[in-house]
């Protein structure tokens, strides 16, 4: 076989369609969010940040920044070990107790990642109740749908955030048999947020467990930052609320929380927590810094609301479609792959903003757009210049389509 030539032209593939991938190479400056500097082979340029999923700026938090140099002295870099083996570090013990607290569950356990978790947490659930059948929401993300196929479990996908889909999908299962219902609370590329209560109403009547993925939603939704469960009031209904520590608390990590047997059963089986190196303890130290902060503290919240709204009524006031939602993330719509890559080319090359495009398989085809992610730190000034910049591109697509007619 030709490797070679099979990787080349598989990559090949992925330019004509307009969706290869393209890294921008940044440098992320303590205390500078959103502003960062772009390494390009034309040099160096301070770029603003306009897609970072550190929703409220917290990777740069002084707390957090004080928490993890205070671990990183006391305890050294790595934890040494796989959880089992001796790298439970007491930071790890103490990140368990806070994400329990968080939202109102006996227990947590922690992932590397939201990934991580998703996929062993899952994964370990659908692969070890007796005969499961696993209901997934249509646009769940990638790391729950790896789980449901690594589990090789029964599985059913239910139409997008619709509760009379699942009731009859669920209804043609026999009654005593083990079921789990996987969805997610925000989703992060439509921005739109799932009727939990419903959800729970039909999983309840049918005597599935529930599995709610947080991750766009933990440390922004909720009094304390529990996330939408938190917002309604929900908590308590869902077996398992699954989270990241990577986005809004600005670290590194994921966890699933729930009863104390339930965590306990997943540490005991799930491959992808047992068999890999635990969290370096700083990086635990970190989150829950943050956890803790966001607990107290609503003035990121309350900031980054009035970003997103400010942001939202600039796009709209200048005519940039975008589609509605009631959460933080603001997809601009582009609906064609190449014009998206090169909308965002033009951002950074010409006005220095930084929104990388976001194409098939992230999204379906025809649907590409750039997802906008506002954070307290955003300016007014930062939020003119957007909006400037995609106006007049904006105008300029409009004059080639007219010239093109
Ligand atoms: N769940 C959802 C819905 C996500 O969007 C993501 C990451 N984009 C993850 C899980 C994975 O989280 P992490 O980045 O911490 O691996």
């Amino acid at each position: 076989m030709d490797y070679e030539g099979f990787f080349g032209n598989a990559i090949a593939g992925l330019h004509r369609e307009g969706r290869y991938r393209v890294f921008t190479d940044l440098e992320r400056h303590r205390g500078g969010f959103p502003k960062a500097t772009h390494h390009s082979p034309g040099g160096l340029r301070e770029v603003t940040v306009w897609c970072s999923n550190d929703y409220l700026g917290m990777g740069q938090h002084p707390k957090v920044l004080a928490a993890m140099h205070e671990a990183l002295e006391r305890c050294g870099a790595g934890a040494g070990g796989t959880r089992n083996i001796s790298g439970t570090n007491h930071y790890h013990v103490l990140l368990e107790r806070e994400l329990a607290d968080l939202h109102g569950k006996e227990s947590a356990l922690l992932f590397t990642s939201g990934y991580v978790s998703n996929w062993a947490g899952l994964g370990t659930l659908a692969a070890r109740l007796p005969h499961c059948a696993v209901f997934s929401d249509a646009e769940n993300h990638a790391s729950m749908i790896e789980g449901i196929r690594y589990s090789r479990a029964e599985r059913h996908v239910f139409r997008h955030n619709d509760p009379e889909d699942l009731d009859r999908k669920l209804a043609l299962i026999e009654p005593g048999r083990a079921k789990l219902v996987a969805f997610e609370s925000v989703y992060s590329m439509d921005g739109d947020i799932a009727p939990i209560d419903e959800i729970c109403d039909v999983a309840e009547k049918h005597g599935a467990l529930t599995y709610l993925d947080e991750v766009h939603a933990v440390g922004l939704y909720g009094a304390r930052g529990g996330g939408v469960s938190e917002r309604m009031g929900l908590a308590h209904r869902l077996d398992v609320i699954e989270g990241t520590l990577g986005k809004a608390f600005g670290v590194q990590g994921g966890y699933i929380t729930g009863s104390a047997q339930l965590c306990d059963f997943v540490r005991s089986f799930a491959s992808g927590f047992i068999f890999t190196t635990s969290l370096p303890p700083a990086v635990a130290a970190g989150a829950a810094a943050s956890i803790r902060h966001l607990k107290e503290s609503e003035a990121e919240r309350a900031r980054h609301r009035d970003r997103v709204s400010r942001v939202r009524a600039a796009l709209d006031a200048a005519g940039i479609p975008t589609l509605p939602n009631r959460s933080h993330i603001v997809p601009v719509m582009v609906c064609d792959p190449v014009l998206c890559k090169a909308i965002s080319d033009t951002l950074l090359d010409e006005f220095g903003i930084y929104v990388q495009p976001i194409n098939y398989p992230t999204v379906a085809r025809g649907t590409e757009r750039l997802r906008i992610t506002p954070s307290p730190l955003h300016s007014d000034e930062d939020i003119d210049h957007l909006v400037d910049a995609l106006s007049t591109i904006w105008r300029r697509i409009g004059l080639r389509q007219e010239a093109a007619e």
